[in-house]
C-alpha cells in the first residue's frame, strides 16, 4: 500500500494531464486525475514532454508572427498622410 502511494505521488509530481496539460490531483482512492476537469480527462503525459511541446509551440508562434508581421501590423499613418501619399 505504501509503495502504491509513493507511485501515485511520483506520477502527480512528474506527469500532467494528457489532454489539457494541467496538474494532476489525487482522488480519494489515490488515482491521479486532471486537477481542472477530474475524470472527464483521461491519461497523463510526462512533464518533460509538455515542456518540449510548449517550446516547440513557442517557436511555431514566433515563426508565424514573423511571417505574418506584414499582414498583422496595423498601419500607423494618419488619413491625411495616406491621402498625401496618394497624391491628394
Ligand atoms: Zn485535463
Amino acid at each position: 500500500m505504501k509503495d502504491y502511494t509513493m507511485q501515485t505521488s511520483q506520477i502527480q509530481r512528474n506527469y500532467l494531464c494528457a489532454i489539457c496539460w494541467s496538474e494532476l490531483t489525487l482522488q480519494e482512492d489515490g488515482e491521479p486525475v486532471c486537477a481542472k476537469y477530474g475524470t472527464e480527462h483521461y491519461g497523463y503525459v510526462s512533464r518533460s514532454y509538455v515542456q518540449r511541446r510548449r517550446q516547440e509551440d513557442l517557436l511555431d508562434y514566433s515563426n508565424a508572427h514573423w511571417n505574418l508581421s506584414p499582414v498583422l501590423n496595423t498601419n500607423t499613418k494618419s488619413v491625411d498622410e495616406l491621402l498625401k501619399e496618394l497624391g491628394f
